[in-house]
């Protein structure tokens, strides 16, 4: 862990060991931490927001060691990439496309950070000057899920410290390692002691902690929406400013109009990516009922050829779920699915592949014949599960894409531009892609309606998430006003 500037153990000397999900080998032990040692960051990072020197340092030069630690993390690719697979069992493939996503949001906000000078406003009051600044908000709690492990720490270390904060992140207790090595990096990149701090080690202690801390101005989470109430709750003991990015149930909405290649290619990649174990996956497909045989038999056809197997092979499309326990879940759904009436068209299984039994893999799987009030439509799996249902009007197709609790994505495949636009324009969604699946980058915001979410991420809006917006005004002819004379 990597308080107050030092590297250090947990105070307990406790330890976890942390397995790569393919094959369940130990990849290495890491520092289990506890509130004690979540204290000590909050304290550190306390101190170095108070004593000022940060938050004051000038925007651009703040702007230019985050800057840099872009550039390190495009030196150091490959390793920081081969690292994350290990931990997390995804593609190499996928972890370099990470990595170089990661870069990027490092290089974005490093050059955003001086760009917003503020504004001055036309003050009604005569002999009046009024201007409208940001500043940062203090000392940021950060919280992050294990299914892109240093992707989501970066949507939310670039921008706070652009922006002058400090900070404590808590990665995922199960895939911390790539956090650490980006702490090496902000600190080669000269990130001042106390500035940044990282504490690993469980939610119910660690992350509680960060949620519950008055010494903390604002928490920033993301991961599943139990959690998030928790976190929304314990915040309340200070006010503090709240940032959630939770979960997804995500509608794929393909119109017998669609170019039918890329509405199978783009099904396919929208719910198996990373094995479905994504917040923005498209976990739910609806059909126009005309297209739903064809549609259905080529994606059965394609679903049956995916090759699951160790994330370092290099014919391997998709790796093992994150553990144990999540394989369950996943299980159980499938289960909750066949009670309910849904037809299994393929998977609900494990493999049988002799090589994959030592990791948590189980089979792409896809359920026809769904019903929207199904719990396998309406809850989150977080596997690679998908769930099809028909529709036969636009406005049905729109009912149901909004019929969820979630908000966070959405896409729509058609070639008639006006009827994507028009569908786009009703879905209750943070990002709506048109003709396109999964789609995301620095420059756009990020972020859920309804229960997937509070606030922004990326963006010029994931900067303004870790500002106060200030007023200052100045009375340029100062006389006494006479009220109580
Ligand atoms: P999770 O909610 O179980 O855990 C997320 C983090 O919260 C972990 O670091 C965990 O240790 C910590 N935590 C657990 N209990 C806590 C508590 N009481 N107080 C404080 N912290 C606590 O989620 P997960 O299983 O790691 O991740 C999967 C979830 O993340 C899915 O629901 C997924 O949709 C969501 N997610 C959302 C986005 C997005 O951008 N909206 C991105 C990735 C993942």
């Amino acid at each position: 862990m990597y308080i107050n500037g030092e590297w250090v153990d947990a105070r307990s000397g406790e330890t976890r060991v942390i397995i790569n999900p393919y094959n369940q080998e130990q990849i290495a032990t890491a520092a289990e931490g506890n509130t004690e040692d979540a204290k000590l960051a909050i304290q550190a990072a306390r101190e170095a927001f108070d004593e000022g020197s940060w938050a004051k340092k000038p925007a651009n030069e703040r702007g230019e060691i985050v800057y840099t630690i872009g550039k390190l993390i495009q030196r150091d690719l490959q390793e920081m990439a081969e690292i994350e697979t290990l931990d997390s069992g995804k593609t190499l493939e996928e972890s370099i496309e990470d990595m170089g996503d990661i870069a990027s949001v490092f290089l974005y906000f490093g050059g955003l950070a001086d760009k917003d000078g503020g504004e001055v406003i036309e003050s009604p009051i005569p002999d009046s000057e009024s201007k409208v600044v940001r500043e940062p908000v203090g000392v940021c709690g950060q919280i992050t899920p294990w299914n892109y492990p240093l992707l989501q720490a970066a949507w939310k270390i670039a921008p706070a410290l652009a922006a002058g904060n400090t900070i404590v992140l808590k990665p995922s207790e199960i895939t911390p390692f790539t956090s650490v090595k980006v702490f090496e990096l902000m600190e080669e990149a000269g990130v001042p002691k106390g500035v940044a701090n990282l504490v690993l080690g469980p939610g119910h202690n660690v992350g509680a902690e960060l949620a519950e801390s008055k010494d903390v101005d604002l928490i920033s989470f993301t991961g599943g929406i139990a959690t998030g109430q928790k976190i929304m709750q314990a915040a309340s003991t200070n006010m503090k400013k709240v940032a959630l990015e939770l979960g997804g149930k995500n509608p794929n909405i393909v119109f017998a109009d669609a170019d039918f290649e890329t509405a199978v290619d783009q099904a396919m990649n929208a719910v198996f990516f990373h094995a479905g174990q994504v917040c923005s996956a498209g976990s739910r497909l609806l059909v126009e009922e005309s297209l739903h045989d064809d549609l259905v038999e080529e994606l059965v056809k394609r679903t049956k050829n995916i090759k699951l197997g160790d994330g370092f092979a290099e014919d391997t499309m998709s790796g093992p779920l994150i553990s144990a326990d999540h394989r369950d879940k996943v299980e159980s759904y499938v289960k909750i699915g066949q009670e309910e009436g849904a037809k299994l068209e393929v998977g609900g299984a494990r493999p049988e592949d002799p090589e994959l039994q030592d990791g948590f893999f189980y089979l792409p799987t896809i359920f026809t014949n769904c019903e929207h009030n199904m719990r396998i439509v309406q809850e989150e799996v977080f596997g690679p599960v998908l769930t099809i249902e028909t529709f036969k009007t636009e406005e049905e197709a729109v009912e149901k894409a909004n019929d969820t609790i979630y908000g966070l994505a959405g896409a729509v495949f058609t070639t008639d531009i006006d009827k994507g636009q028009r569908v786009a324009g009703k879905l209750r969604m943070g990002t709506v892609w048109i003709n396109d699946f999964h789609p995301y980058f620095a420059q756009a915001p990020w972020g859920g309606f309804k229960q997937s979410g509070v606030g922004r991420e990326l963006g010029k809006a994931g900067l303004e998430e870790y500002t106060e917006v200030k007023h200052v005004y100045r009375n340029t002819n100062p006389a006494p006003v006479g009220w109580f004379n």
